[in-house]
């Protein structure tokens, strides 16, 4: 008996360092409507379904800030731990999605742009205080919602790093001052980023969090926090859950991840993995609009990955998954990619 106790002792500080690092899942949502555009909806139901699903499964659902507070501090979530978050601040979600989130005692985030506030089917200051006394956190979008990346016309790099910081700024300082928030953390108007932009948020002490799916955990970058939209086709609990059991891929170094493509259009994506329970063989990539790929292993550790043919202008993905050896889920780590057309434009949204 003894010797089994000092045997299993023996063996402890091992299986502890052989966990793999824990996710935290954070869903984004726009709209609980039915009368909203799909692609960036939920309809009530649908919203009341996988809000059920957490509680019955028993999910950890904490604040955006706990999870953000523990990738900071490289800590270890509980499993099954999940952040909800809702953009643009739509009256829907006051109307439509608050009321399940209040009855389950869920907390949530609401990514703002305070200029749009109290305009016609937008919630008012009124409103979000009030969705604040009763588990909402309101957190940066930006002013106006602008592609932030975007230089204007004749504009220098340095004429837009003071006016990006300055928008960032204002944003914060409005909303803070009209619910005494300050989370210092900003979801990228359409998950649009580039290196500059992190670099900026960097310097400025905020957290930038993307819509570039994936689970969040130690080994994300600050200034490119993954999140799982929840809306028009990923809105059915199949693919949900699946999401939801996914784990943070152990990216410990990554070569090529400047999303804005600039005179590169098929861009290498090469990505050092730590540890050992990544069941590497089973490493999958998935190229928006060209099908899977299977990576090229440099070494046991290292992968690299890149299109066979252009990426599209406008907004684009890598996605990455592979089984954990030890655990019942994904990891899943995604790339955004975000060009310009040829003669320098953009898309249109
Ligand atoms: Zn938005």
């Amino acid at each position: 008996m003894i010797k089994q106790v000092i045997r299993l002792m023996g063996c402890l500080p091992l299986l502890w360092w052989a966990l793999p690092s824990q996710a935290a899942v954070i869903l984004q949502y726009h709209h609980v409507s039915e009368n909203t555009p799909a692609i960036t909806s939920v309809t009530p139901a649908q919203f009341e379904e996988q809000m059920a699903y957490l509680a019955e499964q028993e999910f950890n659902v904490v604040s955006l800030e706990t999870v953000l507070d523990a990738i900071r501090a490289k800590e270890t979530l509980p499993p099954k731990t999940v952040a909800i978050t809702f953009d643009d601040g739509f009256q829907n979600i006051a109307d439509n999605g608050h009321p399940v989130l209040k009855r389950y005692g869920f907390p949530y985030t609401l990514f703002i742009n305070p200029e749009p506030v109290g305009r016609p089917r937008m919630m008012s200051w009124d409103t979000l205080r009030q969705l604040t006394e009763e588990g909402a956190t309101i957190a940066n979008h930006s002013l106006r919602h602008d592609h932030l990346i975007r230089l204007l016309p004749g504009e220098s790099r340095q004429e837009w790093e003071s006016r990006i910081r300055s928008d960032i700024e204002q944003t914060e300082a409005i909303i803070q001052r009209e619910t005494g928030h300050n989370l210092k953390a900003l979801a990228y108007p359409y998950g649009e980023y580039n290196q500059a932009l992190r670099r900026l948020l960097e310097q400025m002490g905020f957290v930038g969090i993307g819509q570039h799916s994936g689970a969040a955990g130690p080994y994300s970058s600050l200034t490119a926090i993954p999140r799982y939209p929840v809306a028009g086709p990923y809105a059915d609990m199949a693919t949900l859950k699946v999401k939801l059991h996914s784990l943070n891929m152990p990216v410990a170094a990554v070569d090529g991840e400047e999303s804005e493509l600039v005179g590169r259009n098929r861009p290498t994506l090469t990505v050092t993995l730590a540890g050992n329970d990544v069941r590497t063989k089973e490493l999958m990539c998935y190229i928006q609009g060209q099908g899977a790929k299977a990576p090229t292993w440099l070494d046991d550790n290292t992968f690299t990955i890149q299109a066979d043919l252009p990426m599209p202008a406008g907004r684009s993905r890598y996605n990455c998954t592979a089984p954990s050896r030890t655990q019942g889920g994904y990891y899943w780590y995604s790339q955004p990619w975000i060009q310009a057309n040829s003669d320098g434009s953009w898309p249109a949204e």
